[in-house]
């Protein structure tokens, strides 16, 4: 099966054809890939469609496809505006049809779902998640979105998880006002790639070890997956993203979110156990371009 691969992201477009066959528990071959920056949305969709077109005569017509999308998109399948970003603040995009476009340019089934959902259901087939009913997959990034698997499917409901609008209790020595446009000082507010340059007036990739922009970053992160752990129960954290994957991270966040349960959690009381609930997702940053591909050929048996 060869299978047009596309994480649809707010500021780059990955695609990749990828055939599958191999073993069952290894991810796809990727047999090409490209990036293409989201400008609008008109130019960045024809644009990828051309890379598909070209690869297409090199490698044979993909038989599926799989986008995960940056959102919020409607996921539905009785709406008429399925496939389609619904309201987004990024010029353009609100109620571009993603979905629609590409199964007209491709003249194939397209399997579509949020980024985040499409990186878990990748997780779960080949990663970090594998064998496991229930997880989220958390990233943290541009902004922060998490996908959750709850009883061995993912979550859809009324549209999907946004695990990045939590309102989170604030620290009381943090005077950033936040910045999500909705929200203010939501998790995304106060903890995403452009919130800490905002805070710090420096990209996090500027900052040092030992800076206590880290310190703060964690601290936010394990109350959200403190909430997490009581609301969904999820048997694993993955932690990804450009931020989400910065080294020692995700262990600091093990360790804080040992305080802010303060142990009421008799799974997570043990710092073992800690250490292994909040992981980095097993295929890094093609989590998004895998998971793509694992929600277009899961589609039959839906
Ligand atoms: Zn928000």
């Amino acid at each position: 099966m060869t299978i047009a691969a596309i994480e649809a992201g707010g500021t780059k477009f990955v695609c990749g054809l990828l055939r599958a066959g191999g073993h069952a528990f290894s991810p796809p071959a990727v047999l090409a890939k490209t990036s293409v920056p989201t400008t609008s949305p008109e130019e960045t969709l024809h644009a990828v469609a051309a890379f598909f077109e070209g690869q297409s005569k090199i490698h044979g017509r993909p038989d599926v496809a799989g986008i995960g999308s940056f959102g919020p998109v409607e996921l539905r399948p009785s709406s008429p505006a399925w496939g389609r970003v619904t309201s987004t603040p990024k010029p353009g995009w609100s109620g571009a049809d993603i979905a629609g476009f590409f199964m007209k340019s491709l003249g194939v089934a397209v399997a579509f779902d949020t980024d985040v959902n499409a990186a878990a259901y990748g997780e779960y087939l080949w990663g970090s998640a594998r064998g496991l009913k229930d997880f989220v997959y958390l990233t943290v990034g541009t902004g922060i979105g998490g996908g959750v698997f709850s009883g061995g499917g993912l979550v859809h409901g009324l549209s999907h998880p946004e695990l990045g609008h939590l309102r989170l209790a604030r620290e009381a020595d943090d005077p950033f006002p936040g910045l999500c446009p909705y929200h203010k000082d939501c998790l995304e507010g106060l903890a995403s790639g452009p919130a800490i340059e905002a805070r710090w007036g420096k990209p996090g990739r500027e900052l040092p070890e030992g800076h206590p922009a880290w310190e703060l970053e964690a601290r936010y992160l394990a109350r959200a997956v403190a909430a997490y752990a009581c609301v969904l129960s999820p048997e694993r954290v993955l932690l990804g993203g450009g931020v989400g994957m910065r080294p020692g991270l995700a262990e600091r966040v093990a360790v804080l979110l040992g305080e802010e349960l303060s142990g009421y959690l008799p799974a997570l009381s043990d710092p073992v156990r800690l250490a292994a609930y909040v992981a980095r997702p097993g295929l890094g940053a093609d989590a998004g371009l895998f998971g793509s591909a694992a929600i277009a050929m899961r589609m039959p048996e839906d």
